[in-house]
């Protein structure tokens, strides 16, 4: 039982009141009794139960976000002040930082040091960016191209009432960088975070409500993707879902916002290639190719999960991830030395195990790791797999998990076509002294993000999103906030 490692009282007092649902500025129950179990990756442990929203609640929830749309200050209120309320928001968390961490990582099971020097302060920075766009949505004034004499100007309004559905592997970092936005923008928002980590969304709804935001603005009902979630999906009184999950999830959305129209965003899985070239600095590329596969245990959706290395170098580039591997500290999040964590959930252990296995069913090599670690936990050793070929599940599917899988590759010419080789175009590294080397294959590779010289770098400025199956559209950025607006043209003859 790790709940017992230095957790802060702040930490344990929340943990002891009862979790409900944010619906109109109010916690309330759900209107039916199921309710989820939230585990503790590091033990197995059951450290809260939270609501299983359902179609009600969905319904109740989204009826308040209308209401706020259309009637309450939200909608009117200036941009200066919602601005000045989400830097409010911001420094809330920011006075609470330690208890997030300590929630996040209990939660996820991820290691508390990121938790402290990444997930949570860079939610504060993503909500901080966002405060200052409230002020900055502009249209343009185009010319018309017709006899007489007009003016026509376009506006970005706010697209309505949004669905925010999230992840587990960023919990609060996914909640924020789609709050921010819709709030920058003047939407009202129902929130469903993953079920399996629901805890700093809920923390963060208490957060809001201190902030004063107006009833109905914000509203956070946790449960189940395939109730809660689905029915949001399917609300026709919604008028955009942002969507962040897996592929086939993003999938079944299409369907479900077929009723209405609805918008759909889509942050989708990947198999991101990382690319170590011939002349590359070796002693930067080896720790850079370990960290974006193994950072958070694998559960990055931009992690570096296939290697492709010039030949001349594999030998000494595997010997290197090989040694890098064996030095990771497995551990409990919450122990400050813990370098990698458990992974978030048995399902999610059981799957990665399934995919190391048929790459060991298929003829591939696991040279490091391969194996579950401990009797109680969801830890699996960070792996590394080599003789692999293309068509293996494991060099064509998103595992998500701490498993690398690497390529020696003889013909350079053939480089862009291997990285482009799965349905996913989420992101890639390459790793060359020489520039226009790579910039010349960063242009053939058909992902969303290319790094040089470094594992993935993401930021609230950076538009961020994939090619192919990889999504729909960018969060972040200008792109970020314009998807959620809608585009009115008005024009007025003089
Ligand atoms: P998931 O698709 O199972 O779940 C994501 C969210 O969708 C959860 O809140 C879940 O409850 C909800 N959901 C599930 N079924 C639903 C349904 N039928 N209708 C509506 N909502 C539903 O994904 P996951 O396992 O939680 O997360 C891992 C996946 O997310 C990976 O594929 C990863 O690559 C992807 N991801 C992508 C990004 C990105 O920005 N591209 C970031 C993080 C994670």
């Amino acid at each position: 039982m790790y709940l017992s490692i230095d957790l802060g009282e702040q930490t344990r007092a929340t943990l002891n009141r009862p979790f409900q649902l944010l619906i109109d500025g109010a916690w309330t129950d759900s209107q039916g009794d199921d309710t989820l179990d939230v585990f503790n990756p590091a033990d197995g442990s059951v450290i809260a139960t939270i609501p299983a929203g359902n179609k009600q609640d969905i319904d109740r929830a989204v009826s308040a976000a209308r209401r706020a749309f259309e009637s309450c200050p939200w909608s009117v209120m200036t941009p200066g002040h919602r601005a000045k309320m989400l830097w409010r928001i911001a420094d809330l968390i920011e006075a609470r930082q330690e208890e997030f961490a300590e929630l996040e990582t209990l939660d996820n099971g991820k290691p508390i040091m990121m938790s402290k020097k990444v997930d949570i302060p860079a939610s504060i920075a993503i909500l901080r960016y966002w405060s200052g766009w409230c002020t900055k949505i502009a249209g343009q004034t185009p010319v018309v191209d017709l006899p007489g004499e007009f003016l026509a100007m376009t506006l970005r309004e706010p697209v309505g009432v949004v669905g925010l559905i999230t992840p587990w592997n960023f919990p609060l970092m996914a909640a924020v960088s789609k709050l921010g936005p819709a709030l920058a923008a003047g939407c009202t928002v129902v929130l469903k975070p993953a079920e399996q980590t629901s805890l700093t969304a809920i923390r963060l709804g208490e957060v809001i409500l201190e902030a004063e935001v107006p009833a109905g603005v914000v509203n956070i009902v946790t449960g189940l993707g395939g109730v809660a979630g689905a029915a949001l999906a399917e609300h026709d009184d919604v008028d955009k879902i942002s969507f962040t999950g897996s592929t086939a999830v993003g999938k079944s959305l299409i369907g479900a916002a077929r009723g209405n129209l609805k918008r759909l965003t889509l942050e989708l899985g990947g198999k991101s290639p990382t690319i170590i070239l011939p002349d590359a600095d070796l002693a930067k590329a080896i720790p850079g190719a370990a960290n974006a596969i193994f950072l958070n245990s694998g559960q990055v959706c931009v992690a570096g999960s296939r290697l492709y290395v010039a030949q001349r170098h594999f030998d000494e580039v595997i010997e290197g991830l090989v040694k890098i591997a064996a030095r990771y500290r497995l551990g409990p999040g919450l122990d400050p030395t813990t370098i990698m964590g458990p992974l978030v959930s048995d399902k999610q252990q059981k799957r990665v195990l399934d995919y190391i296995g048929s790459a060991r069913a298929e003829g591939a090599n696991v040279v490091a790791g391969g194996n579950p670690v401990g009797d109680q936990g969801y830890f699996v050793e960070p792996t590394i797999i080599r003789d692999v070929n293309p068509q293996m599940r494991v060099v064509q599917e998103e595992i998500f998990g701490p498993v690398l899988v690497v390529t020696a590759v003889e013909d350079l010419d053939e480089l862009a076509a291997l990285a482009n080789d799965t349905i996913y175009g989420l992101s890639a590294s390459i790793w060359t002294r020489d520039i226009s080397i790579a910039y010349k294959l960063a242009k053939k590779i058909r992902a969303g993000t290319v790094t040089i010289n470094s594992g993935s770098i993401t930021g609230p400025n950076l538009p961020f999103g994939g090619f192919k199956q990889s999504g729909w559209g960018r969060e972040n950025g200008v792109e970020g906030i314009e998807s959620f607006t809608e585009l009115k043209t008005v024009i007025t003859a003089l």
